[in-house]
């Protein structure tokens, strides 16, 4: 080898794809992961529906509610869900809480359209759901693919119906329609953010007018019998409904080499189901307690109570100072203070026919391992949590000593990109945090991809920082 080229291997830093090293076990260790992964997404597509799969997940490895506990130690595994929509767990610790915990945090609600409070009507002989779309989506993606409906009715008496439909192979799909192109022309000179307007993201669910009967509003009165006698409801019903609408797909592998995983809603239901089972798999008692969170609302912002801006991640915290019979005032602030964060949520994967929006030297590659954001924020890094140096360090040794392809990028090119994540509402608490998770093509579409190998790096990440991270 000459100089040079010894020179440069020693001093260079060169990022590898990760599929290249693996022997034979490792590719299938990674397949059959990813099996369970598309499993898990397939049973679970809402928030309420994630939490109610990761309760029965935690509870099948020994996890209670807390509210089952009259005293904590080490090595408990409590649970606390909240409103159905959020949920914390941990694993209580050898150490004394007063040096900090460590947090890894994703979120289970992903970019959707959620139904008006007043959503069915008619016209031109169908009946329709309105929508108002929940996150930042591509309108025009949501038009012509198969979408299921999810969610809940609550009834003032509190009785709740569970609605799922559009998810079994005999039940029907739905379909925001979109216009032919013969007569598009004036739609395609639009912009593309204006071709298909928030208004017009009604949901197509009917076409049969209600028989023997004179009047008007006849498809709609048929839809709301068929309502009626398959959920007992009546239109007004609707005004405590929750009831999401999502893509009817199913997860699957992507690629003549199955290589990827293509679904919906892998933001961020892919850092939930890698941390989840980090934690679930978890052997030894950890040295620090061990806390995961799956947030609600990350994409509307955090804010009301099951997002993560609200303050009921304190109140459990402030409840597993009370069940280890150390609390005291300002002790939860000495915790925070002293605790460590990985905000795991997704990062934008490289995409070379949109090379020009990353800057290759600082973008997340699908195939190279877990992605970093030292900061995320937009326009001179505005809104960023910046992660501090000594935490990336420490991050980079727990990744290093268990051979973890990691890389580290921004979210876009300078200027150009700008994102947030739940990283700042913990370092507000006075963690340190760094965004950690796995690259996304497609990001907020209704079938994003990302890469088998990643999602394998963000369990094994996971799980190596709980167990080791000082
Ligand atoms: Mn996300
Ligand atoms: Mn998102």
């Amino acid at each position: 080898m000459s100089s040079t080229k010894e020179l440069k291997e020693r001093l260079f830093h060169v990022k590898k794809n990760g599929w290249e090293s693996l022997n034979e076990e490792s590719r299938q260790n990674i397949h059959n992961y990813a099996k369970g992964y598309m499993d898990f997404l397939n049973e679970s597509k809402t928030e309420r529906e994630i939490i109610a799969t990761s309760k029965k997940m935690a509870e099948s490895q020994g996890f209670k509610c807390i509210c089952e506990y009259e005293s904590l130690k080490p090595g408990d595994k409590v649970y606390f869900i909240n409103r159905e929509k959020s949920m914390y767990l941990a694993i209580i610790g050898e150490e004394p809480i007063e040096n900090g915990i460590n947090v890894i945090g994703a979120h289970a609600d992903s970019p959707r359209l959620d139904l008006k409070p007043n959503p069915l009507y008619e016209d031109g002989g169908f009946a329709y759901f309105k929508t108002h779309y929940y996150g930042g989506i591509k309108k025009y993606q949501w038009t012509t693919v198969p979408l299921a409906i999810h969610g809940v009715i609550v009834k003032p008496n509190g009785e709740k119906v569970q609605v799922c439909i559009g998810e079994d192979e005999n039940d029907p799909i739905f379909q925001v329609t979109d216009l032919l192109p013969h007569l598009a022309q004036e739609q395609m000179e639009k912009k593309l953010k204006d071709g298909i307007t928030g208004e017009n993201l009604n949901v197509l669910i009917g076409s049969i007018p209600y028989a023997d009967e004179d009047g008007t509003e006849k498809v709609k009165l048929n839809i709301m019998n068929i309502l009626n006698q398959k959920y007992g409801i009546t239109e007004i019903d609707f005004l405590s409904s929750e009831l999401e609408v999502v893509p009817a797909t199913k997860a699957r592998s992507m690629g003549f080499d199955s290589s990827m995983v293509a679904a919906y809603g892998q933001d961020d239901k892919v850092c939930v189901y890698t941390e989840l089972t980090a934690m679930l798999d978890m052997k030894n008692i950890p040295a620090k307690t061990a806390v995961a969170i799956i947030s609600d609302k990350e994409e509307i912002g955090s804010m009301g109570n099951t997002g993560m801006e609200s303050n009921m991640f304190d109140t459990f915290m402030a409840e597993v100072l009370d069940k280890l019979g150390v609390n005291r005032p300002n002790l939860i602030d000495k915790v925070f203070s002293n605790s460590k964060m990985l905000s795991a949520d997704v990062d934008a994967g490289f995409d070379p026919i949109y090379a020009s929006v990353s800057e290759k030297n600082n973008a997340s590659f699908l195939g190279y391992g877990i992605g970093m954001c030292k900061y995320t924020g937009a326009r001179g890094k505005s809104g960023a949590s910046d992660a501090n140096a000594e935490f990336v360090a420490e991050v980079r040794k727990i990744l290093e000593d268990s051979d973890i392809k990691y890389q580290i990028s921004e979210l876009g090119k300078v200027d150009v990109g700008g994102g947030g994540t739940i990283a700042y509402i913990l370092a507000d608490k006075g963690m340190d945090v760094i965004d950690c998770g796995v690259p996304v093509l497609c990001m907020h579409s209704p079938y994003e991809v990302t890469s088998k190998f990643d999602v394998y790096e963000a369990y094994r990440t996971y799980k190596a920082f709980w167990e080791n991270c000082k």
